[in-house]
């Protein structure tokens, strides 16, 4: 569920539950308290009247003995007369917050209350004038509110008398007091009980996943960029999770790859010296031969300066090598990309090679399987590099008297493969997946006087990819060597365009 529809429902929770439960509650205590008032003071009540006459329940309770002085003014005065008899109809209402009082002419000869009766006493009805309000009783006193009901009845001797049944209102029935104590009580529990779930349910779906990203964000200043977010959720904050993950994950990625670059950086210099102080040693060991007179014929002079020649060559073959590499490898190589036609291109080719491999004894040969109207997408010079470097590396690594050179052109869907194969001295099998990393030269021709820099495949390959293509070796020790690069024919998308990222005709 989304955040936004969680508050929504939260807000609706908040208001509907409590006002549900307390619905609920309430109905419930006033229930067990209406039993509670018909089973103590034997009267009953409804609901409504509890909550908006609380009066007329306390009217209720001195009914019973009212009607029975009512009756016996009519039937029995004498009765009246009897304080043993006014007596115990006091003690029927005593325990309900009732007593009963007797008047002849403007004296009070009977109280069951006397402090209470002189809070009223003149505010009490005189002889005859006595009406009702109140189911039966008149509400008298103000601050000190009472409820008084009077029958009037004659004594024996003619004098005026008034028997008064008096309930002081000062006093709640224990039980509505408790309705209103337990209803405030369940009201607080109840919004509570509903603050503490949404408290909880809010808790669970921000505050934690908030707390998992800000153990996260310290682990990850502190450096340690495997601790991963895991927390699954459908709302904008599962997918903030989601997207630290990601983020975490590509950052690691960033930093492994300057690490990794920063190594390779620390391998090239290594390397570069390396490569650099093997013909610098020779150049110098000749050059103090020469001074020394070591080579004191002219024939000897001539040799140790062909050689200083030949060393100064390589040096300069290597940092022209390594100017082009740098060059591809930043990808500021400016490529000129054009529609050419394979089988005229290596037809050209094949005129050059054989005049050169001819004389060092190699056969070379060009099968084209490709129907001859063709046309790939590439920069020709650069394709050229990449011929001459293989080509280069069949020659330098023949171990045959008889050398054999094919070129090879397939049609391969939206591709044509190019493969160049030879009959040399071959690849071990744990060194073919390496020999396109820049500086990897096998064992074998390193150890042996080829020579050779160890960037020219790799040169080869950056070039192939950047026209979209791909290229990979197979060899066998002893037998030879096939090197082989994909290039995408015209026509068929995603192709490369030169850095002014314009495509520029044959
Ligand atoms: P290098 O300048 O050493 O030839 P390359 O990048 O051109 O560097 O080749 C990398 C390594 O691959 C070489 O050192 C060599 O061991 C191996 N290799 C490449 N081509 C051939 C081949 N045709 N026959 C045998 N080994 C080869």
């Amino acid at each position: 569920m989304k955040l936004k529809d969680k508050i929504l429902v939260a807000f609706f929770i908040m208001i509907a539950m409590p006002i549900t439960m307390i619905c609920v509650a309430a109905s419930t205590i006033i229930n067990l308290q209406m039993n509670s008032i018909h089973e103590t003071y034997d009267v009953d009540s409804d609901t409504r009247e509890v909550l908006t006459t609380p009066i007329q329940i306390l009217n209720r309770l001195t009914r019973g003995v009212y009607n029975e002085i009512k009756l016996a003014a009519l039937k029995t005065p004498e009765k009246l007369e009897d304080f043993n008899y006014i007596e115990s109809l006091n003690r029927d209402i005593q325990n309900k917050y009732s007593f009963i009082t007797v008047r002849k002419n403007d004296q009070f000869i009977y109280s069951g209350n006397t402090r209470k009766l002189s809070l009223i006493s003149n505010s009490l009805p005189s002889f005859g004038v006595y009406d009702t309000d109140v189911d039966g009783g008149i509400y008298v006193g103000g601050k000190n509110p009472f409820l008084v009901k009077a029958q009037d009845f004659f004594f024996s001797d003619g004098s005026e008398g008034t028997i008064f049944v008096i309930t002081d209102l000062n006093v709640l029935v224990p039980q509505i007091k408790a309705v209103a104590i337990q209803t405030v009580i369940s009201f607080l529990l109840i919004l509570f009980f509903t603050a503490s779930i949404l408290m909880l349910w809010i808790y669970r779906s921000i505050l934690r996943p908030l707390n998992i990203l800000r153990i996260a964000t310290n682990q990850i200043r502190k450096g340690d960029l495997n601790y991963s977010v895991q927390f699954a959720s459908d709302d904008e904050i599962g997918q903030l999770c989601d997207d630290f993950e990601k983020m975490r994950i590509r950052l690691k990625e960033l930093i492994e790859d300057r690490l990794k670059y920063e190594e390779d950086m620390k391998e090239l210099i290594s390397n570069i010296s390396h490569d650099l102080k093997t013909p610098l040693t020779a150049i110098k060991g000749y050059a103090e031969g020469l001074t020394d007179g070591v080579a004191d014929t002219p024939d000897k002079q001539e040799k140790y300066l062909k050689t200083i020649c030949a060393k100064a060559n390589d040096i300069s073959a290597l940092v022209d090598e390594l100017a082009f590499y740098a060059k591809i490898d930043c990808n500021t190589m400016p490529y000129s990309f054009s529609h050419i036609n394979l089988h005229n291109y290596f037809s050209d080719c094949m005129e050059e090679l054989k005049l050169d491999l001819e004389v060092k004894n190699i056969e070379v040969t060009f099968q084209n399987d490709v129907d001859p109207s063709v046309l790939v997408v590439m920069d020709a010079e650069q394709l050229k590099r990449v011929i001459n470097n293989i080509v280069g590396n069949a020659v330098k690594y023949l171990d045959k008297k008889q050398g054999r050179i094919e070129i090879r052109i397939v049609d391969r869907d939206e591709f044509v493969h190019v493969s160049i194969s030879d009959n040399g001295a071959g690849i071990a099998s744990q060194d073919i997946p390496f020999i396109f990393n820049r500086f990897y030269r096998a064992d074998a021709s390193r150890n042996s006087k080829k020579g050779g820099s160890g960037l020219g495949l790799a040169i080869s390959k950056k070039v192939i990819e950047d026209h979209s293509g791909q290229i990979w070796a197979e060899s066998e020790l002893g037998k030879g060597t096939t090197i082989t690069f994909s290039l995408r024919k015209v026509g068929n998308g995603s192709e490369p365009y030169s850095s002014k990222g314009e495509l520029e005709n044959e």
